[in-house]
């Protein structure tokens, strides 16, 4: 374990819930032991809504009896015969692609239930119900099987359920509330949604769905800063969020507590590579299946991280190293990189062998694994794949790479602003500069709407509300500041 580490406080100023029996989720209890910086405090008003919201989960959750109503209502196709709000409502959050674009979902859809007073059900596939440990503690996230919508897992664009398909074929009225509901509603919000699929951000369409018992959510992306959008919600995301920018910092240290086998690799590969080092620095090197071993990404990674002082530069061949005399150890820095490829890696450890560095730091590299292409629903890919997202987010500085949710969940969980290294405009030159610090450490939402909806036309919505910008590495995304 990290013997180095100040005691923390181990339920992260009152984020997570007391009483959880240790054994069933190492992670959730030992995680604060192994990073070297405490993280940002949640607010009063987050902690007290968390706890509100547990307790929903228990009350409406599988296996009671209001959860077999509900169950019942929407078997049957009805609405909810009560006038308003049903007291228990329901949000099942459908995730896929890769596991950064799946915890970023799975997030965003929890933040939406916990604004509309929802019980969040997760699809139980690809892996999710395999990775994480229980978020809420006495009951379970997990949509249980005999859900009555068999088919919600095809749910698409043209689901004549969605809410965009229902409002253009008035089923259901954004003006005339009285109208009566349907029983569930499907929220598309793909990279594929529509305009009209994201009206979903628009305070009409919210109003609307507040009372469907059941709302079915697929997305991607990180949503949130389209709900920083709904003017409704402003109000209660400015007091569970003083500091805007930590959105995803809390909810994704709530949220996703690494299952006993993934925490096994990742206290593993911690304390064996990472725990002695003076500084851990994270290098995160996405690259796609079938792209050759580029010279070029490597000069960005090393001219970025040595630009930015996170590596040190290179003795030239002749000049006087610095040199250490027993009994005094070397300042020591671990390089922990990850990529699906072994190249850079191998790359980087022989520079630094070969080669004195001008500060006389030791510098040891390592990468946990090299997967070589990115696989879809196979299970020891995927718990590699969370376990060297939360090495990452164990490191002291953090490079990334541009685009990938891999690395925003990775910067979101460590509470670190990373270097962003930009995706070049072609291939074949080195961008200058090759990095630029993030202006926050939120993901940024890929698949945002442009849509103003107060005066009902196309807007730049990275300009609507303060706490809502344009993302540097993605330029049409958007990211909470
Ligand atoms: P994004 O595509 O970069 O936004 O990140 P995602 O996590 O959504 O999808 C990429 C997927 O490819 C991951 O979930 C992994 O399955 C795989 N992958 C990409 N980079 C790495 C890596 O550095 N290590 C491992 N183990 N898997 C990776």
């Amino acid at each position: 374990m990290a013997g180095s580490a100040p005691a923390r406080d181990r339920l992260l100023g009152g984020l997570l819930a007391d009483g959880v029996d240790e054994r069933s989720c190492h992670s959730r209890h030992q995680s604060a032991m192994y990073r070297r910086r405490a993280g940002r405090q949640p607010s009063p008003y987050l902690v007290s809504k968390l706890r509100q919201h547990e307790a929903l989960q228990r009350r409406c959750g599988p296996g009671t009896a209001a959860y077999s109503h509900a169950q019942e209502q929407l078997r049957s196709g009805k609405s909810h015969a009560s006038v308003g709000s049903p007291e228990c409502k329901y949000l099942v959050s459908i995730s896929y692609r890769g596991l950064g674009n799946r915890i970023l979902a799975t997030a965003s859809a929890f933040l939406y239930a916990v604004l509309t007073d929802r019980v969040l059900l997760v699809d139980p596939s690809n892996e999710m119900g395999e990775l994480f440990c229980e978020p809420f503690p006495g009951t379970t996230w997990l949509l249980p099987p005999d859900f009555p919508l068999t088919s919600y897992t095809n749910f698409s664009i043209q689901t004549a359920e969605s809410h965009a398909n229902m409002v253009k074929n008035k089923v259901i009225s954004t003006v005339d509330v009285a109208q009566g509901l349907p029983a569930f509603a499907y929220i598309h919000l793909d990279h594929d949604a529509t305009g009209e699929d994201k009206q979903f951000y628009c305070d009409e369409d919210q109003r609307v769905l507040r009372d469907i018992q059941w709302l079915v959510m697929r997305t991607d992306s990180y949503i949130v800063p389209g709900l920083f959008l709904v003017m409704a919600f402003q109000e209660e995301l400015d007091m569970l969020f003083p500091e805007p920018d930590t959105v995803f910092h809390h909810l994704g240290r709530y949220l996703f507590h690494p299952s006993n086998h993934v925490w096994g690799l990742v206290t593993r590969y911690h304390d064996a590579y990472l725990a002695a080092a003076h500084q851990r620095v994270g290098i995160q090197v996405r690259v796609f299946g079938s792209a050759p071993n580029s010279p070029e990404l490597l000069e960005q990674i090393t001219t970025c991280a040595q630009k930015e002082g996170l590596l040190p530069e290179l003795l030239t061949a002749g000049a006087p190293a610095a040199t250490t005399s027993p009994p005094f150890r070397r300042r020591s820095k671990a390089v922990l990189v990850t990529s699906l490829k072994a190249w850079y890696y191998d790359k980087l450890k022989s520079m630094y062998w070969e080669h004195a560095t001008v500060t006389g730091e030791a510098v040891g590299v390592h990468q946990p694994s090299h997967e070589e292409y990115q696989h879809f629903g196979a299970r020891s890919h995927d718990t590699k794949a969370w376990a060297e997202i939360y090495l990452l987010s164990l490191t002291d500085v953090l490079v990334t790479s541009g685009g990938s949710t891999f690395g925003y969940v990775a910067q979101g969980l460590s509470g670190l602003t990373p270097w962003v290294m930009f995706k070049p405009d072609n291939g074949s030159v080195v961008p200058n500069p090759p990095c630029g610090r993030d202006v926050s450490m939120e993901p940024c939402f890929h698949a945002p709407p442009f849509y103003d909806c107060r005066i009902k036309q196309g807007a730049d919505t990275g300009k609507i509300v303060p706490q809502v910008q344009h993302c540097i590495d993605v330029a049409w995304g958007l990211k909470v500041v």
